[in-house]
């Protein structure tokens, strides 16, 4: 019983190291990202055609949320 237990847990511990691993990789991701985007430029969004005060890469916060994964 004992023994079923802790493999049970050491499962448990893998599967939370991996997520944790994982999870870790996704911010660096994003963090990569967010220092790589640039401060923005007011303008007309080039996909929604609507002015924003911050535009990057054209486009508005709405249509990169919608847009961009
Ligand atoms: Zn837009």
């Amino acid at each position: 019983m004992d023994i079923e237990r802790d493999n049970s847990g050491d499962e448990c511990d893998r599967a939370d190291y991996f997520i944790e691993s994982v999870i870790d990789d996704h911010v660096k991701e994003a963090m990569r990202k967010a220092n790589e985007i640039p401060l923005g430029n007011p303008g007309e969004c080039d996909m929604c055609g609507d002015y924003f005060s911050r535009l990057v890469n054209g486009a508005c916060g709405f249509c990169r949320d919608k847009y961009v994964v």
